[in-house]
């Protein structure tokens, strides 16, 4: 590296600030699916967070996202061990993370009929009921979490089919996916195609997923 060279973006919360910013910079709207869903624009970024492990970590993105003038959809699991959607602190996060503007959905996941019985469809019943309990309102919207132990894509239209409103989509619906829209992630903390920061300007609609556990202000060892 010489000394003129720009690092490459990592993790740090000031890389993903600055990164957001210059979409913003760019004249990209940052939002949520609703909102893109209500008012699309030319230049769109749907900035998506699905929420594995923490909600503390989540509450620290939302108002990063908040201060960079962007709006964004935080996807919450009802079967996590790392926090309790029902707790005091988990809906106290909730609530203030939609006071900042940002939607809250449920990240929906499988498994649970391997070992208990019945299917996937009748556990993603429950954990819907259970979210829509904890929010004290309807659903709208969902992503899959390891969409491979839920029958991946197919179960995930079936299901959005039976449901029907107001559950109005999923993440990883074609119209939210290639080749309609770029669609980058930082899955296992690894940008297949490059940190988002290097995608401005480069296609005008996209959808980014985090996970904010991989995000740190200082050290990752923040997070663990
Ligand atoms: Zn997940």
């Amino acid at each position: 590296m010489t000394e003129n060279s720009t690092p490459a973006p990592g993790y740090s919360f000031r890389d993903y600030t600055a990164a957001l910013r210059a979409f913003r910079g760019a004249g990209y709207a940052v939002t949520g699916f609703a909102e893109f869903l209500a008012d699309p624009q030319p230049k769109h970024l749907i900035l998506r967070h699905d929420l594995d492990n923490s909600l503390e970590q989540a509450l620290r993105v939302a108002r990063l996202d908040a201060e960079s003038d962007c709006r964004s959809t935080f996807f919450v699991r009802v079967h996590a061990r790392g926090y309790n959607l029902l707790s005091l602190p988990s809906l106290k996060a909730i609530r203030e993370i939609e006071s900042m503007g940002h939607a809250v959905e449920l990240h929906l996941e499988g498994g649970f009929s391997d070992v208990f019985g019945g299917d996937n469809d009748s556990w993603a019943d429950r954990q819907r009921t259970v979210f829509e309990a904890a929010v004290d309102r309807e659903l709208h919207g969902f992503s899959l979490h390891e969409p491979a132990r839920m029958g991946n894509l197919d179960f995930a239209d079936r299901l959005l089919e039976r449901w029907g409103d107001p559950v109005t989509y999923h993440a990883y619906e074609s119209r939210f996916m290639m080749p309609t829209m770029k669609y980058l992630s930082d899955s296992s903390g690894h940008w297949r195609e490059g940190h988002f920061a290097l995608w401005v300007d480069t296609v005008p609609q996209l959808q980014v997923l985090t996970h904010p556990f991989w995000w740190f202000e200082t050290t990752p060892a923040e997070n663990y």
